[in-house]
């Protein structure tokens, strides 16, 4: 699978994507001013947000996308991440970072699951599955 390119306007999942911008209102991002919001979306229909939060110690700022997986094994999921809504500042749609799509890859290989990640810009969403984002990923499978 490849990515798929959409106008907004055929957005495949309206709903995940405006709780990925509600998220991005929270965005705790003085330095930057790249406010992120992502929302994850599991198999039993939950949401669970995040958004980016930097820290005057540039180094410590944590991603949207790590926000949220971090606030869903908290609340002790660890599988059934179906779909994954990333909303960016820009225009052309963002990707997560590299960093991000090995944490997504954890909680998507704990249930068995390639999530398809909407990268939205402001103009434009790109359809793109986790293993096309991450390919030939390590995860916990590859520990035996
Ligand atoms: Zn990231």
């Amino acid at each position: 699978m490849s990515a798929i390119e959409l106008p907004e306007s055929e957005m495949p999942d309206a709903e995940l994507v405006q709780a990925a911008r509600a998220a991005a209102e929270q965005s705790y991002s003085p330095y930057s001013r790249f406010a992120v919001g992502a929302a994850l979306r599991f198999a039993d229909g939950s949401v669970v947000t995040g958004t980016n939060i930097e820290n005057a110690s540039y180094g410590l700022a944590l991603c949207a996308e790590t926000v949220a997986v971090a606030k869903a094994m908290a609340e002790g999921v660890r599988g059934g991440l179906e779909a994954v809504a990333v909303v960016g500042p820009t225009a052309d749609p963002i990707t997560p970072c590299g960093r991000c799509r090995q944490v997504l890859n954890e909680l998507a290989q704990l249930g068995g699951t390639d999530p398809v990640v909407l990268c939205v810009g402001a103009e434009e969403v790109r359809s793109i599955p986790l293993s096309v984002l991450l390919p030939h990923a390590f995860g916990p499978a590859s520990l035996g």
